[in-house]
């Protein structure tokens, strides 16, 4: 049977099961997926120079034709070490090669080739070392780099790579029509596809990535739209805005911002419409969005209609519960719990309230968008720390109700570009201002040297009366950091912290044990918690104004920031120790961002800076499905005229039903993983 691009990846020549594999761990089963595993970058042969302009130590390209090849040899047992004498005209230099016999047996006395390679200064005369290399009639002036695995190498994916392509050429298709092409100025897609792989010059690859990232944006768009509008129903629970809040405010312990008083009053605004409030609800860590969502769910149950509050993690759902019980309960409301450790028969004493309306408000994780859990009227679902959940879930949540007004609320501050994408139109509120009296975190960035001196400073601080974070990376699933942060909490019992309750806290521990460990250190029982990022989203515990955090280097920017927003929630005085011992400029510069501002904006843009979309996006914690070449914080414009592009069909297909984008819809399907299916 002849390959097609959706066979097995082993049916392509010179793939057998060892390549086959590789290319699994790449993440590409067939040919299909090698066509869309993009090169990351180019090399220009045509970016020569004369050898006497290489700088040693750099990569350079040289044009190189080969005078006289020497015999190989082997130096040690496991190393033979190639050499060929050549020359541009201006100089000569020594080809090196190790090992790799094959590639030094083609070099042909007397020919010409573009090379790539390190440059050195050798003993006898410059020499370049292990160059890839084509020949100097090669029509592939410029090749792709691809992202490698072990064993895998460019000429290998590059000869997989032509067959796949012709076997692609000879079942063309393309997503979009001749209309939209013109209009948008893109290439086809088959053209596309090849020359991202073997473009015939700069242009033409730039040409091809270009029209590739639309392609992903536009499905991007598409998706999320597909999605909203089968959300976007009249809603059945337009509130009354007579309903009397004052009595709610009045209960507080602190009174709002006017960051605070301005979302409320959007939020109000929105449920007493017809139709469901989609709302994204901004603000830097410790900017008080729970009291605003305390504030809709006070509005919501007044109306005789039920809400739900989605928390990630379940430290989080059991400190919102005891917030809003605490905020609501006085007048009368009822709250409850509702998370995936409860037993199963009082999980179905809940579920027993919660549909017949006795209970008002439902806190919870996961737990409360299982299909067992029936509301009687739920009205108003509220997700915090949204980018933990995936569209998935959220999508999940607002499909409980008839219709319900949703409310998503986030501590990531996404630049506005982003935020468009992800949350389309969605309305924004942002909570600018933290409550008064707040100071900012000090920051400091030490070395391990001075591990004992940022201890004795924590010490002090416990024996003012404050509580402590100690934070350790720790790799899901990871049994050597679990050691590890095992055995450095038995360390510091013994000695940095001697003499204070200690405590530790990690995901691998049962909910039971985990909740025993955040009431005691709630209730300032532990001075020190050392923990992991399990403390990252949310956790509340105003007393605690230190925070160290070891290996500060394994934590990207918004992470630290997360992390960094457990303290300085109270009216003392807070610090943040950052302890790393990498001196990479990356980390320096991470260190650097973190010790000179607070602002959670600037960080989360620089975050995407340093570490581009692709990670930022990549990880599922976005909700986004990953992209794999468009570039959202560099590519606006591109961005844009996707966005344009995907109104237009929409326009006609709201839900991309009609049979011409029915490849569009396929591919948009294949890209949200088929999320959006139904
Ligand atoms: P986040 O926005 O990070 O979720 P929280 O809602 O957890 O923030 O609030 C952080 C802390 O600030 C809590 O201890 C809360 O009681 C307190 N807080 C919230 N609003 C105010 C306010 N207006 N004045 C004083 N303290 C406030
Ligand atoms: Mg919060």
């Amino acid at each position: 049977m002849a390959a097609n691009l959706f066979s097995e990846i082993e049916y392509l020549k010179g793939v057998g099961k060892a390549r086959g594999e590789k290319y699994r761990k790449l993440g590409i089963n067939t040919p299909y997926e090698l066509i869309y595993h993009f090169p990351r970058s180019y090399m220009d042969f045509g970016k020569y120079i004369p050898i006497a302009q290489a700088d040693p130590d750099e990569f350079c390209f040289l044009k190189l034709t080969v005078t006289r090849k020497t015999t190989p040899k082997a130096v040690r047992s496991k190393l033979v070490v190639c050499k060929a004498v050549a020359t541009d005209g201006t100089d000569n230099i020594i080809i090196v090669m190790f090992n790799n016999v094959y590639a030094f047996h083609a070099l042909k006395e007397g020919e010409t080739y573009y090379m790539y390679g390190k440059v050195t200064d050798g003993y006898v005369s410059r020499e370049i070392h292990s160059p890839v290399y084509i020949q100097e009639n090669d029509i592939n002036m410029i090749q792709p780099v691809y992202k490698l695995t072990q064993g895998l190498t460019s000429v290998m994916i590059r000869t997989n790579m032509r067959q796949a392509v012709n076997i692609m050429k000879s079942e063309p298709f393309e997503t979009l029509s001749e209309n939209i092409m013109t209009k948008y100025k893109l290439m086809p897609l088959m053209k596309a596809l090849e020359h991202i792989h073997f473009p015939e010059s700069p242009e033409t690859a730039q040409l091809a990535r270009e029209r590739l990232a639309f392609d992903e944006l536009l499905k991007l768009q598409l998706g999320m739209s597909v999605m909203r509008t089968r959300t976007r129903r009249s809603t059945a629970f337009k509130m009354d805005e007579k309903t009397e809040i004052k009595e709610f405010f009045n209960g507080l312990p602190f009174e709002l911002t006017d960051g605070q008083n301005e979302a409320v009053k959007e939020i109000l605004c929105d449920l007493c419409r017809n139709i469901p409030m989609n709302r994204l609800l901004q603000g830097d860590v410790g900017s008080g969005k729970t009291a605003v969502a305390a504030a809709a769910c006070y509005f919501t149950a007044k109306n005789g209609l039920q809400s739900a509050l989605m928390a990630p993690t379940e430290i989080l759902a059991i400190q919102h519960y005891k917030t809003l019980s605490g905020f609501l309960e006085p007048f009368g409301l009822k709250t409850c719990l509702l998370t995936g450790s409860l037993t199963a028969k009082n999980k179905k004493i809940l579920c027993e309230k919660i549909l017949s309306g006795e209970i008002d408000v439902i806190v919870g994780t996961h737990a409360v968008i299982q299909k067992d859990v029936e509301y009687k009227n739920l009205a108003l679902v509220i997700t915090d720390e949204q980018h933990r959940f995936g569209v998935n879930q959220r999508t999940a949540l607002a499909e409980k109700g008839d219709s319900p007004h949703k409310l998503v609320m986030s501590a990531t501050p996404i630049p506005r570009t982003l935020a468009l994408i992800i949350y389309g139109d969605l309305d924004i509120s942002v909570i600018t201002q933290m409550p008064k009296g707040r100071k900012p975190v000090k920051t400091y960035a030490v070395t391990g040297k001075l591990r004992h001196r940022a201890f004795n400073f924590v010490r002090e601080r416990l024996d003012e009366g404050r509580q402590a974070y100690v934070v350790c990376p720790m790799i899901e699933d990871s049994e050597s950091d679990l050691f590890a942060i095992k055995s450095y909490a038995e360390n510091a019992e013994k000695q940095d912290l001697k003499g204070y309750t200690t405590a530790l806290l990690h995901g691998k521990m049962k909910s039971s044990e985990k909740e025993e460990v955040m009431k005691k250190f709630r209730d300032g029982e532990i001075k020190a918690l050392i923990c992991t990022t399990v403390v990252e989203v949310g956790v509340d515990v105003p007393n605690a104004a230190v925070m160290v955090i070891e290996n500060a280097e394994r934590f990207g920017l918004s992470q630290l920031h997360q992390l960094r927003g457990r303290v300085g929630r109270g009216e003392f005085e807070s610090t943040c120790i950052l302890i790393t011992d990498n001196n990479s400029d990356d980390c320096i510069k991470r260190m650097k961002i973190m010790s000179s501002t607070a602002d959670g904006f600037k960080i989360s843009e620089e975050d995407l800076k340093m570490r581009g979309p692709g990670d930022f996006f990549g990880s599922a914690q976005h909700g986004l499905p990953p992209l794999k070449i468009a570039d959202i914080a560099c590519n606006a414009e591109l961005m844009e005229k996707a966005k344009i592009c995907a109104e237009e069909i929409l326009r006609d297909d709201p839900e991309l039903k009609n049979p011409e984008n029915h490849s569009l819809r396929v591919d948009t399907l294949r890209l949200f993983d088929k999320d959006i299916t139904g």
